[in-house]
C-alpha cells in the first residue's frame, strides 16, 4: 500500500491553502487577528487539513511515540 501526501492532507478549502481569510467587520471569535485578516479557523494557519487517513496515521504515530 501506497501513501501519497495528497491522502493525508489537502488544501484547505476555507481559505484555499493561505492560511489567512480576510477579516470580517464586527465579527467577534476567538483567534489571532493581525489588519486586514484572521487566521483561517478551518486549518489554523496552515493552509491544509488533514484527511480522515491523515487524522487516523497522525494518531497512530502519537499513540507510540
Ligand atoms: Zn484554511
Amino acid at each position: 500500500m501506497t501513501i501519497a501526501l495528497d491522502d493525508l492532507e489537502q488544501q484547505c478549502w476555507e481559505c484555499q491553502g493561505s492560511g489567512r481569510l480576510p477579516a470580517v467587520d464586527g465579527e467577534r471569535k476567538d483567534g489571532e487577528r493581525t489588519a486586514g485578516e484572521r487566521v483561517c479557523p478551518k486549518c489554523g494557519g496552515k493552509g491544509v487539513v488533514l484527511t480522515a487517513l491523515g487524522q487516523t496515521l497522525l494518531d497512530f504515530i502519537r499513540r507510540h511515540l
